[in-house]
Parts: C-alpha cells; sequence; structure tokens
C-alpha cells in the first residue's frame, strides 16, 4: 500500500469518527436549542421585574448539582426558573418536577 494510499485511509477513518461524533451531539444540541426557545417564550410573557428575578434564578440553578436541586426540591423548595429557592405551598409545582424529571 503506498503511503498516500495509507494517508487517505487514516484521514476518513478520522472524518468517520468526527462525523459519528456530531451525530451523537445533534439531539443533545436539538433539546438545548427547544429549552432555549421555550425559555424565551417564557421570559416574554412575563413583566420586567419577573424576567430580571428569573435570570437570577436561572444563574444560581446553573451552580447547583442536580442531585442537590432533586434534594432541595424534597426538603420543600422551589427549583424550577420561576420561583427559585422559594418554599413549595400547596403540593407539587409543574415547573420544578418537569425540571427534574428531565435530566
Ligand atoms: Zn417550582
Amino acid at each position: 500500500m503506498s503511503q498516500l494510499t495509507q494517508a487517505l485511509i487514516e484521514v476518513e477513518e478520522r472524518l468517520n469518527s468526527l462525523l459519528e461524533e456530531v451525530q451523537r451531539l445533534r439531539p443533545y444540541v436539538q433539546s438545548l436549542e427547544e429549552e432555549n426557545a421555550r425559555l424565551r417564550r417564557e421570559l416574554c410573557a412575563l413583566p420586567q421585574q419577573e424576567t430580571e428575578r428569573v435570570i437570577a434564578n436561572a444563574q444560581q440553578i446553573q451552580g447547583v448539582a442536580h442531585d442537590n436541586l432533586e434534594r432541595l426540591y424534597n426538603e420543600g423548595f422551589h427549583v424550577c426558573h420561576l420561583h427559585f429557592g422559594q418554599p413549595l405551598e400547596g403540593g407539587d409545582c409543574l415547573f420544578c418536577t418537569g425540571f427534574l424529571m428531565r435530566d
């Protein structure tokens, strides 16, 4: 086998593994984009003051590990973007459960 053929085979292998990687990531990227769009829609529906609170909550949530969020929720606190850190009143919160179930 010539050196050129060998080099081409290696390039082809690398391209294939890159392609596999891209295909593996695609659904993940798509779900992030959907989530992003959903959050944007939710944010637009809120008054300015609420919007700022939700953004601050989102930043806080990003810094907390999923296990800890679950524990926080089980201890009776919201972990959703809308009411993060506030006590749960009157049973389950749909935003919280939706958020926890996704991962
Ligand atoms: Zn909640």
